[in-house]
């Protein structure tokens, strides 16, 4: 599927430096979570861009939970009635995010999800990696979203369910993760934004090309348009 053309916009909305973590709920990663984390910060895999695939492949997913919703009850779309996903970079914050607008997360689904794994893969993906397996096959092993710890020393997500007011969850990973009530209000509409602060060593990837390239490589499967959004300078 080839990527639309560049269009510009303002710089994304999420001022990550505006996150208050004073005020910010803390709550404990599950052990398992943890070392998984571990893995990818640590891990010296070249092919580090999988981190793209796995949060675009999240964003998809999230997409097919709303349109199989709304086949049944199409007001679930309300305001966002457009199933897709954004790319957006910026080079200053040194800053790459994934938004879908997708099913969202509530504040309570951010700390399960985001706080637990839900398969019980982890032992073996620890397992199947020290036996060598690539660790390209992370996406079966239930734990896709921690592959941005390939590239990020941070990670926000902005989320907006129908049941919830928007929330912000933060992780520099380590043991414990933030959540806030987003203090800017309801600025998705509906669904998702991973906007990952990358590490120093992973600088390559505020660059238009690269993430076009990397995008096109990877969501040749994907059902709904990507853009990439071009900040002006
Ligand atoms: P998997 O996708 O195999 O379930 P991941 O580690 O990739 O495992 O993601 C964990 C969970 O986090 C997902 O199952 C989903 O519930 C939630 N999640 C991650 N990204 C999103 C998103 N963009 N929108 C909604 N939920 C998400
Ligand atoms: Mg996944």
């Amino acid at each position: 599927v080839p990527l639309p053309p560049a269009e510009s916009s303002e710089a994304s909305d999420l001022d990550i430096e505006g996150f208050d973590e004073t005020d910010a709920e803390k709550h404990e990663f599950q052990a398992d979570v943890s070392r998984v984390m571990d893995i990818f910060i640590h891990s010296l895999y070249t092919h580090k861009d999988i981190f793209l695939r796995e949060t675009i492949s999240n964003g998809s997913d999230a997409l097919d939970k709303i349109r199989y919703l709304a086949i049944t009850d199409d007001t679930v779309l309300g305001d966002k009635k457009d199933l897709e996903l954004f790319i957006e970079y910026d080079k200053e914050a040194r800053t790459v995010s994934v938004t879908d607008t997708g099913i969202g997360m509530t504040k309570d689904d951010l700390i399960k999800h985001l706080g637990t794994i839900a398969k019980s893969g982890t032992t073996q993906f620890v397992e199947a990696l020290s036996a060598g397996t690539d660790i390209n096959l992370i996406g079966q092993f239930g734990v896709g979203f921690y592959s941005n710890f390939l590239v990020a020393e941070q990670i926000i997500v902005t989320s907006k369910h129908n049941d919830d007011s928007q929330h912000i969850w933060m992780s520099r990973a380590g043991n414990t993760f933030s959540v806030i009530e987003d203090p800017r209000g309801n600025t998705l509409g509906r669904g998702t934004r991973v906007t990952i602060k990358l590490k120093q060593d992973a600088l390559d990837f505020v660059d238009e090309e690269i993430l076009r390239k990397t995008v096109r490589k990877y969501s040749e499967f994907v059902q709904y348009p990507i853009y990439l959004r071009v900040k002006k300078d």
